[in-house]
């Protein structure tokens, strides 16, 4: 069994997609261990994007991360790290894949719906920045 972590970033809450996105979790077989609507500061988006913070878009992606409500979430099920990456499409919704939510919903590299994890590493990271052991609820 394996968790990561999902984020309905600012323009998916907006979009009114939060439930198409859920929806698509838990029709693949994925279940949903915790989950809150938080508003991130400018500091706590660049702490969760710190491994970005030498990037060119790391000021415009922390400003977007933070003009409005995002939805966390932790995801847990077998190979849950690739599967939900797989339901994501790639980060260029030019390049993702038909039927993919990022395909679907996505209007711009930066603005593209959703986050996941990408590695257990980064996952343990993540999930512990949102959730404290006692929001997590394995079904
Ligand atoms: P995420 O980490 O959000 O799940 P990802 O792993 O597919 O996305 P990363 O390379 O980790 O992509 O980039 C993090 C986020 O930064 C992207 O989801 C996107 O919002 C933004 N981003 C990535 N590349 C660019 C770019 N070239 N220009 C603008 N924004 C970008
Ligand atoms: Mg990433």
């Amino acid at each position: 069994m394996e968790r990561t972590l999902s984020i309905i970033k600012p323009d998916g809450v907006g979009k009114n997609i939060i439930g198409e996105v859920i929806k698509r979790f838990e029709t693949n077989g994925i279940k949903i261990a915790a989950m809150k609507m938080i508003h991130l500061s400018k500091s706590q988006a660049q702490g969760f994007y710190a491994v970005h913070k030498e990037r060119p878009f790391f000021d415009s992606l922390t400003d977007f991360m933070t003009s409005g409500p995002i939805v966390v979430m932790v995801l847990e099920g077998e190979d849950v790290i690739a599967k939900n990456r797989t339901l994501m499409g790639a980060t260029n919704f030019k390049e993702a894949e038909e039927g993919t939510i990022r395909r679907e919903y996505a209007t711009d590299i930066e603005k593209n719906v959703v986050h996941g994890s990408d590695a257990p590493e980064t996952a343990a990271f993540e999930i512990g920045y949102f959730f404290n052991e006692l929001e997590l609820h394995s079904r």
